[in-house]
C-alpha cells in the first residue's frame, strides 16, 4: 500500500466527524506524502466529499486571503525594496481547534495554521509584486493581524555615514526630542522623535527623511562640540541609524544645508561596533582677569606628549593624550591656543578647571576663561 492510500481512511474518518477545507485537510498529510500544496492534496482527498459546511478549523480564512494580498499591496506601494517576509497572527481559538484535530488522529510533523497563511501570502504578493520571499533578513516585513483584520508593514533599518562642517556660531549639535512623546516617536511629530529641526541634526534628519523617508533617525557623533563652536576642515563624523525608510538608495553628494554642509554620506553596513577613536585639532580662545605671566605662558609647550587625566562624576577617570601646543598671545589678558588632542577632551575644563589634571588655569597661575573654541579637523 502507498503512502497515499495509506492516509484515505484517515482523511475520510477525520472528514466524517470535523469538516476542513482543502487547505486544512491537505496541511495534516502534505508533509507525510513530501506535497508542496496542500490545496491540491485536500482537494485530492475531498473528491466524494460534498462541500456545504465551513472549515472546523480555520473558518474558511483562506477564502478571505485576497482581502489581505490586496492589502499588502497598498501598504507596499511607498516602498522600494527587493525581499519581504509575511508573518501573521491568528485567532487562538483556530490554534485550539488545529491542536484538536491533531490529538485525537495522532498526526504529527504538521504546519502550523498560522504559517500555511503567510506561506500562501508570501507565494501570491511575490507573483503579483514580482519580489522575493526572504524569511532571514527582508527589507520589509508584514505582520499580518487576521483577528482584527489589519496589516503593519515594517521595513529594515538604513545606516548611513557622513560628515558635517559647521559654519555658523549658535547651533546645537543635538535636537530636543519632542516632548509629546520624549523622542520616542508618536503622531504629533510624524513619529520622528523631533519636532523641530534646528540643530545640526533636527537639519541633518530633515535631509535624510526627505531623502530616504523613515521614522527615527538615531546618531552616533564622533565627538561634540559647542553651541557656540565652529567645525571646519573636513568637518566632524558621525553615524545615523534610519528607522523603517522608505527608501533603500539614493544618490547621495556633498550639500550646504544653510549653516551646515554635509559631505562624504554614504550608505554603510552596519553601525561601528566599538567606539571610534579620532584626534581634534582645536583653537580655544582664552581670556584672564588677572595678567598672564609669557613665562608660564611659555611652559605650556610641554604639555606635548603629556597625559590629561579627566575624572567623571562617578569617580571613573580616562586618559586623553596631547599631541601638540601652539599658542598666540594677543594681549596681557588673552590668547589663543592651537592643540591637537585626543578626542573627547573635555576643552572647556581643561582651560578653568574642574576634576581634571593637569589644567590651563593652574599652569598660567590665574583664572582662564575659555570664551570660545573652534574645531579645525577631527581625524579618525
Ligand atoms: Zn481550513
Ligand atoms: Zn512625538
Amino acid at each position: 500500500m502507498s503512502e497515499y492510500e495509506k492516509i484515505i481512511p484517515i482523511a475520510h474518518k477525520i472528514l466524517k466527524n470535523h469538516f476542513l477545507c482543502d487547505h486544512c485537510l491537505g496541511r495534516l498529510f502534505s508533509k507525510q506524502l513530501h506535497l508542496s500544496s496542500n490545496k491540491i492534496l485536500g482537494q485530492k482527498l475531498k473528491k466524494n466529499f460534498k462541500h456545504s459546511q465551513k472549515c472546523f478549523i480555520c473558518k474558511n480564512l483562506f477564502d478571505n486571503l485576497n482581502y489581505f494580498l490586496k492589502m499588502m499591496i497598498d501598504f507596499a506601494s511607498n516602498y522600494s525594496y527587493h525581499t519581504f517576509s509575511v508573518g501573521a497572527t491568528i485567532k487562538p481559538s483556530i490554534v485550539d481547534r488545529d491542536d484538536l484535530i491533531r490529538s485525537q488522529y495522532k498526526l504529527m510533523g504538521i504546519d502550523s495554521v498560522k504559517s500555511d497563511i503567510t506561506k500562501e501570502l508570501g507565494k501570491s504578493f511575490s507573483k503579483k509584486a514580482k519580489k522575493i520571499i526572504d524569511f532571514l533578513d527582508p527589507e520589509i516585513t508584514f505582520m499580518i493581524n487576521l483577528k482584527d483584520e489589519s496589516c503593519q508593514l515594517r521595513s529594515k533599518s538604513i545606516t548611513l555615514s557622513g560628515r558635517y562642517v559647521k559654519i555658523l556660531r549658535g547651533i546645537t549639535q543635538k535636537q530636543k526630542s519632542c516632548e509629546n512623546c520624549n523622542g520616542k516617536g508618536c503622531r504629533t511629530c510624524l513619529f520622528h522623535g523631533i519636532s523641530e529641526f534646528d540643530s545640526i541634526e533636527g537639519i541633518i534628519s530633515k535631509y535624510i527623511f526627505k531623502k530616504f523617508g523613515g521614522t527615527t533617525a538615531k546618531f552616533t557623533w564622533i565627538g561634540g562640540e559647542d553651541k557656540f563652536s565652529l567645525v571646519l576642515g573636513s568637518g566632524r563624523p558621525f553615524f545615523v541609524k534610519i528607522q523603517n525608510p522608505n527608501k533603500r538608495k539614493s544618490r547621495l553628494t556633498s550639500i550646504n544645508l544653510n549653516s551646515i554642509k554635509l559631505t562624504n554620506l554614504k550608505i554603510i553596513n552596519e553601525f561601528p561596533k566599538k567606539p571610534v577613536k579620532f584626534n581634534s585639532s582645536v583653537e580655544i580662545k582664552i581670556s584672564s582677569k588677572s595678567s598672564i605671566d609669557s613665562k608660564y605662558l611659555k611652559k605650556l609647550k610641554n604639555l606635548v606628549n603629556c597625559i590629561v587625566i579627566v575624572y567623571d562624576r562617578s569617580g571613573k577617570c580616562s586618559e586623553k593624550q596631547i599631541f601638540s601646543v601652539n599658542y598666540k598671545k594677543h594681549s596681557l589678558h588673552d590668547f589663543t591656543l592651537f592643540m591637537k588632542v585626543e578626542g573627547g577632551l573635555p576643552i572647556r575644563r581643561f582651560i578653568e578647571g574642574g576634576d581634571i589634571s593637569p589644567e590651563i588655569s593652574h599652569l598660567l597661575k590665574c583664572e582662564c576663561k575659555c570664551e570660545e573654541f573652534d574645531f579645525h579637523g577631527i581625524e579618525v
